[in-house]
């Protein structure tokens, strides 16, 4: 293997432990604590265990964290009261609602009925703006974008001058980081194209990169001869290809596979995230900086 692997388990050990150590600080100097809401609505597997996931890690951090479980049937009206209630509660800087929510709730007058400087996961359309504009505008990235190039840069990565090449342009990933890494700034000033469905030569403008950014949700699209030698690859796509025992717990898992042929392709990048193991572990990670960084914006220490 000649590609130095980017771990974003390890990445995200050092960015909790930077986390924790800030708001042992904040606590002794300010006597509050990052307060952080998630709102479930029915009991999704899927929902519930990445709920539970996020609860886990704030409750580690020293967050106050409040778990907001609402039946299947609540209506909209009431699901909008709830926002309300926590939008105007001092002692909670984040709103997380899990989604999908049920089909006779409109997400998005949901969403965007949080509070902007509430909304830690960055969707609503007021941190969109902010993002877009950049610089100092910037409140909460959204968390898997920010997540990526926290992993860029941490593992020495060149981005000035870099040619980005994302294939994708969904909202939740493909845009936002193809948008933050053309910003003016640091971990930025990089030079993105964005491919998609429609582009002509996939293949021709992801031998350009230097820096690969892949959220397709296809296993294994980018093909090793895709890869310029030497480029950092990071592979976002999680895709559930079949199922195995865990060694572990002896209990059916998912076999995860990622939108790069990870084997070939390590032979061949100078950099590479796994899968699972590499952009995964991040998101949940820059869901909690954006929620400490909402109580230091409220302190003025921002
Ligand atoms: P999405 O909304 O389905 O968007 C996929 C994008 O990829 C679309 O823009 C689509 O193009 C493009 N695309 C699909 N097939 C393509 C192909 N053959 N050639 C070129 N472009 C292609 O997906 P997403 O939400 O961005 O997620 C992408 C992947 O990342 C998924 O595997 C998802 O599970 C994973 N993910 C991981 C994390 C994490 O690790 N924390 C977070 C979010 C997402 P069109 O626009 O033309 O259709």
């Amino acid at each position: 293997m000649t590609a130095k692997l980017i771990k974003g388990t390890e990445i995200r050990e050092q960015i909790l432990a930077e986390i924790k150590e800030e708001v042992d600080k904040i606590k002794a100097e300010h006597g509050v604590v990052p307060g952080l809401v998630t709102i479930l609505v029915g009991e999704n597997p899927a929902s519930v265990s990445y709920v539970t996931a996020k609860i886990r890690t704030a409750k580690s951090l020293g967050f106050k964290e409040v778990q907001d479980n609402q039946p299947e049937d609540i209506t909209e009206e009431q699901l909008l009261a709830l926002i309300d209630k926590y939008n105007k509660d001092d002692s909670i800087h984040g709103i997380l609602v899990q989604l999908p929510l049920p089909k006779h709730i409109d997400e998005k007058k949901v969403l965007n009925a949080i509070d902007p400087d509430k909304d830690v996961d960055g969707f609503h359309p007021v941190n969109v703006g902010r993002l877009m504009i950049g610089g100092s505008e910037v409140k909460f990235p959204p968390c898997t974008p920010a997540g990526i190039q926290e992993m860029i840069v941490r593992a020495g990565v060149e981005t000035e001058g870099a040619e980005v090449v994302v294939v994708g342009r969904s909202n939740i990933v493909g845009k936002p980081i193809a948008v933050m890494m053309m910003q003016k700034g640091p971990g930025a000033n990089a030079t993105v194209t964005v491919v998609h469905t429609r582009t002509k030569d996939l293949a021709a403008h992801c031998k350009r990169a230097d820096i690969l950014i892949v959220a397709a949700g296809v296993p294994g699209l980018v093909k090793p001869e895709w890869i310029k030698p030497g480029a950092c690859v990071i592979d976002v796509g999680v895709n559930r290809v079949g199922e195995k025992i865990s060694e572990k717990t002896g209990k059916k898992v998912a076999i995860l596979k990622g939108d790069v042929d990870f084997d070939a392709a390590k032979e061949i990048a100078g950099w590479i995230t796994p899968v699972p193991g590499g952009v995964g572990p991040m998101t949940i990670t820059m869901l909690m900086r954006n929620t400490l960084n909402s109580l230091k914006f409220r302190l003025g220490l921002m």
